[in-house]
């Protein structure tokens, strides 16, 4: 039978909570057990996809083209598996499956309410989702006492009743202020949110109190008092203290299994240790991270958006996490330098190691990325599209080396005379936002003697499991696999390469080096390089989505190994 560990956050948002539910998830995933994680957002929406980033930061996408919370991402990149869209709940999913159903007749004439239909349904997915796995981790987004969070708290409740507290334990994900003008940590917000907590039927087994500091024996004491909790299970959850670069996340579940909150965790679960955590090859990813032997600068030319006095850098989380990995296998240190496309200087830019264009959507900000892929590729500086990013590399190249003036993208310019990327076909048709870009895994076919094959192959990246891309197939519409040569990335966008282009663009020296076959035959440029440069590869997916600690995304290790052979 699964066990649930439910993560609820009390006094503000924004302090860690999915961190701290990937890192427990990753500890007991260490002692054998298999772990998953769901991720539960009350708001309406029915995904993160139609939400802009300042509202929610990165939209994260799934290998079954879900395009959800970010924290998912954290999951996946800790507990290392794919995580599909079932997993990220929200209470629109959950209302309008109740509302479709009643217009259908379904309930046969019963009154549908709050309760019992509501939590029903709740668990209902917390169930499907959590079926074949030993642990279950479910975050609840938001804050205790929050409106809307009531419902889900609730199911929690009701799920407990089903199974059996035994099989079930609560985590508050706290947060204990240092007031400035005090100078003295307070816990009362987590004292109200314990009782917020209790009022809503929940007690909880841990409390983890996140804060500038660690906490002192007197304020543990104070909160284990008014929670009635034992001293050694209000846990103190520090900021991680590390400099620029070697600030990494990596670290807690390292932090918390010093705390042996792993054994606490499995006690009040029942259940036995299967294997002794063996932390060796994490640790010393960590260590690369934080003690690194060379450091590398890259340039992130994006658009950043001001929300109020603080520039939102979320929206490209998944991006900074994948350079990351790249750099701790490396042994390398990446500093990222946020640099508005808007407002750069080109004479600065060439001093940077490497740089990068992420994803994009509008045309705010275009004219400066295309800019800055040129200085990139006229100077022999290490350079990264993804998506948007490779969009702009072909026009940049369609206007200073094909000589085809004003080409740009249908996205920007639909009257351009040079449509480098037009809409795709599927796309014309589309009427709603929501969900119906070109989403999740596809298959792309690598050019055997292109570096993006060679990447590829070095990382073990090809698809060699012919068995299990089949099954991946019936799922994912993943196109036509006619080689050995497949790889599998996550995409999000509604445009593509005008095939028109490619024989001009080939001959004047571009090598799309993998492409997609759809069903109907026709190709989807995927890859794109220059082999006479340093380093100059861009793709139409989202390799970010799939890199991990332990197994870095082959583009972002080359490009990062690039940007450090210094010369
Ligand atoms: N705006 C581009 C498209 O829709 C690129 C999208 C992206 O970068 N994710 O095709």
């Amino acid at each position: 039978m699964t066990k649930y560990i439910v993560v609820v956050g009390g006094v503000i948002s924004g302090v860690g909570k999915g961190v701290a539910t990937a890192s427990m998830g990753k500890m007991l995933q260490k002692h054998g057990f298999s772990v998953t994680a769901l991720k539960i957002d009350p708001y309406l929406n029915c995904d993160a996809g139609t939400m802009r980033p300042t509202e929610h930061g990165e939209v994260w996408v799934t290998d079954n083209g879900g395009e959800i919370d970010q924290d998912l991402g954290n999951y996946e990149r800790f507990l290392g598996i794919g995580i599909p869209k079932e997993n990220n709940i929200t209470s629109g999913q959950i209302y309008k499956t109740l509302i479709d159903k009643e217009r259908k007749g379904d309930f046969l004439g019963e009154t549908v309410q709050a309760i019992p239909h509501v939590p029903d349904e709740i668990k209902r997915r917390v169930k499907v989702a959590s079926k074949d796995f030993d642990i279950a981790m479910i975050e609840i987004g938001g804050t205790v006492g929050d409106y809307e969070n009531i419902p889900f708290l609730n199911a929690m409740s009701s799920l407990e009743k089903d199974i059996g507290k035994e099989n079930i334990i609560y985590v508050l994900v706290s947060y204990l202020p240092v007031p400035s003008h005090i100078e003295e940590m307070k816990t009362k917000p987590t004292q109200l949110a314990i009782r917020m907590l209790r009022e809503a039927g929940i007690r909880p087994d841990l409390v983890f109190c996140r804060g500038q500091t660690t906490l002192d024996a007197i304020r543990k004491k104070k909160i284990s008092d008014y929670s009635n909790l034992n001293p050694e299970d209000v846990i103190s959850m520090p900021d991680v203290i590390g400099k620029g670069t070697a600030n990494t996340l990596y670290v807690i579940p390292l932090n918390l299994d010093e705390e042996n909150l792993d054994l606490k965790v499995l006690e009040k679960l029942h259940l036995m240790p299967k294997t002794k955590p063996d932390w060796s090859e994490w640790r010393d990813l960590v260590n690369k991270i934080t003690n690194p032997k060379d450091q590398v600068k890259i340039a992130m030319v994006g658009k950043y958006l001001n929300v109020g006095k603080f520039t939102l850098k979320d929206s490209y989380y998944s991006i900074s996490q994948a350079l990351q990995h790249a750099g701790a296998h490396l042994n390398v240190g990446v500093d990222i330098e946020w640099v508005d496309a808007k407002t750069f200087d080109e004479n600065d830019l060439k001093e940077y190691d490497g740089i990068l264009i992420p994803g994009g959507f509008g045309s705010s900000g275009v004219e400066g990325k295309i800019r800055a892929i040129q200085v990139a590729r006229e100077n022999n500086i290490p350079f990264l599209g993804l998506c948007y990013g490779m969009q702009l590399a072909l026009i940049e190249y369609a206007r200073n080396v094909c000589g085809l003036q004003f080409a740009n993208t249908m996205e920007v310019n639909n009257k351009t005379p040079y449509p480098i990327i037009d809409i795709l076909d599927s796309q014309k048709e589309v009427t709603e936002k929501g969900g119906t870009m070109r989403l999740g895994a596809y298959a792309a076919i690598l050019n055997p003697s292109s570096k993006t094959f060679q990447l590829y192959k070095e990382t073990g990246r090809l698809e060699t499991d012919k068995q299990q891309v089949l099954e991946l197939k019936e799922e994912f519409r993943l196109g036509k696999l006619e080689s050995e040569n497949v790889i599998l990335e996550r995409h999000r966008h509604r445009y593509e390469v005008n095939p028109k282009f490619i024989p001009n663009l080939v001959q004047k020296g571009i090598c799309f080096s993998g492409h997609h076959i759809r069903e109907d035959g026709t190709k989807l440029m995927e890859f794109i390089e220059l082999p006479d440069h340093k380093f100059f590869m861009a793709t139409q997916a989202h390799p970010e989505f799939k890199s991990r600690l332990s197994d870095p995304a082959p583009l972002f290790l080359g490009f990062i190994r690039a940007c450090n052979e210094k010369n």
